[in-house]
């Protein structure tokens, strides 16, 4: 029987980008690192402790 678990996600329009991307995941931490990866190689963002803590703020349950 599987256990449903809650999916965390991280839409990347929240960070102000123009951007449909939408992580998924149940780990907030590898989330906060997957969306901010993006950022940077998509959107040229610099990756730094603010950002992170801006996209860990806008993590929807
Ligand atoms: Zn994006």
């Amino acid at each position: 029987m599987a256990v449903k678990e809650a999916t965390r996600h991280i839409l990347c329009k929240d960070a102000g980008y123009q951007c449909e991307a939408c992580f998924k995941g149940k780990n907030d931490d590898r989330l906060v690192i997957k969306a901010v990866e993006h950022m940077a190689q998509y959107h040229g963002a610099s990756l730094s402790p603010e950002l992170a803590a801006q996209v860990r703020r806008s993590i929807k349950t």
